[in-house]
């Protein structure tokens, strides 16, 4: 069986190697290169514990208004309002408490394989960088460290791992680099944290060893079917047969989507980073600064700091304010001596629903088709664990996860 896989990024390619696994032939069709895109300059924390969906019952239209603001942490780009105004009402009539936990619910089913996913990478001999440090959430006052914690305790009790308190004395022992000014902590022991460009290239490199095709520098532009079934991806270079097909393309998942007769709400979250090379300070383990939601991952040799949520369509255009209101947030909390002017800066698309849950499952119109996308924050956590439950539907018809909170179908 040939499935062709439209998008090289990492939730493309857990697909493609769980599909593998299961006996089928994966065809990944690439557009720029592997691990390009949105997977690419991430802050690369696998966090169950902090799998939630975004639409919260406090969310309200004035709390939205304040999102016009170019250094808020969400930040929606007043001319692009029109035309995202259809996705904010969806998103905003999923600010209450029944689909808040719903959606906690779901993606804790989700997650509830993701660290034995990421181990069984590893042991099948993909190469990659991960370490398993927890991640130390840091804040100034009382009250946002309580909802965090409330947050965690959440997603805990629908299965994730628990956290615990950090008191200011031990949070500046276990983070020297903080500057004063915190005094609340909560710390995620259980989570861990890769390199998402070690990632993406160990898997790409796993796949050709295993057999799969992979089409670098091709742009998928639609599909030729059959009635009801897909036989062919039309690529820039030239149509590639498949028995069934899976679009994982990421934030620009809908046009190919709505070609296949699905169209679905997706669009962009945009999110900055900032990548310093040997750092001359390095942090102990991964540091969330939870007033400016800001995340800082400790790599081999290099520091990234990352954050934001800019809603301004699906385009890569980097706003150097934003970028400059990060690097500043992170000079004021943080001793990283390069964070004013050091390092390169980035920018991703993170593929954003309104109900911020992924779309995972087969298309409604097409015998042999499915959607793999919307990850929103969560694509590096969710992206294996997606791949897997995916790749078990597509190659055996088989359901290991309950995916009904994730079907394309849902608008
Ligand atoms: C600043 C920032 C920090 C983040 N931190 C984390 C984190 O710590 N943990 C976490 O879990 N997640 C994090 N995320 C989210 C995560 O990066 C994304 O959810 C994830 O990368 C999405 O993966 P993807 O494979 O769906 O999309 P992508 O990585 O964008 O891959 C899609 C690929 O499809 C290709 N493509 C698109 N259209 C076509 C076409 N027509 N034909 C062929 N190819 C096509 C693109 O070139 C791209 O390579 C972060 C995101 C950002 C922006």
């Amino acid at each position: 069986m040939r499935v062709g896989i439209v998008g090289g990024g990492i939730v493309g390619l857990a697909t493609a190697w769980y599909l593998r696994k299961l006996g089928a032939v994966p065809v990944v069709i690439e557009t720029w290169k592997l691990g390009g895109g949105c997977s690419f300059g991430n802050a690369g924390w696998i966090c169950p514990s902090i799998s939630t969906p975004l639409p919260a019952p406090g969310l309200t239209w004035k709390s939205l208004l304040w999102t016009m603001r170019r250094d808020s942490p969400l930040y929606i780009r007043p001319r692009a309002l029109p035309r995202l105004a259809p996705w904010l009402m969806r998103f905003r009539s999923h600010c209450n408490h029944a689909d808040h936990e719903r959606g906690i619910r779901a993606l804790a089913a989700l997650n509830a394989v993701t660290m034995a996913r990421y181990d069984e990478l590893a042991a099948d001999g993909v190469d990659f960088e991960m370490e398993r440090a927890g991640i130390l959430m840091v804040f100034p006052d009382s009250g946002k460290a309580a909802e965090a914690r409330a947050e965690v305790e959440a997603v805990a009790e629908a299965g994730a791992a628990a956290c615990r308190e950090v008191d200011a004395a031990e949070l500046y022992e276990m983070e020297p680099l903080l500057r004063p000014g915190f005094r609340h902590g909560v710390f995620v022991e259980g989570e861990r944290h890769l390199r998402p460009d070690t990632l993406t290239a160990g898997l790409g490199a796993a796949l050709l060893r295993a057999g799969a095709e992979i089409h670098e520098g091709a742009l998928a532009t639609g599909f030729r079917s059959e009635g009801r079934r897909v036989r062919a991806i039309v690529t820039s270079r030239g149509d590639l047969e498949v028995d069934a097909v899976v679009v994982a393309a990421g934030a620009q998942s809908g046009t190919l989507s709505r070609a296949l007769g699905c169209p679905i709400p997706l669009t962009a979250g945009k999110g900055y980073s900032v990548t310093i090379d040997e750092p001359v300070n390095q942090l102990r383990q991964p540091l969330y600064l939870g007033g400016a939601k800001i995340g800082m991952t400790p790599f081999a040799g290099t520091l990234r700091f990352s954050g934001t949520m800019e809603l301004s369509g699906i385009n890569r255009r980097l706003d150097s304010a934003r970028v400059e209101s990060l690097r500043r947030q992170v000079a004021q909390a943080v001793q990283i001596p390069e964070a004013r002017t050091g390092g390169r800066a980035w920018v991703g698309m993170r593929p954003m629903t309104p109900d911020t849950l992924p779309v995972i499952g087969a298309l409604p119109t097409r015998d042999n088709a499915y959607l793999n996308t919307g990850h929103q924050m969560l694509g590096l956590t969710l992206g294996p664990s997606s791949g897997w439950a995916l790749a078990a539907m597509v190659a055996e018809g088989r359901r290991g996860v309950d995916l009904g909170a994730f079907s394309p179908g849902r608008w």
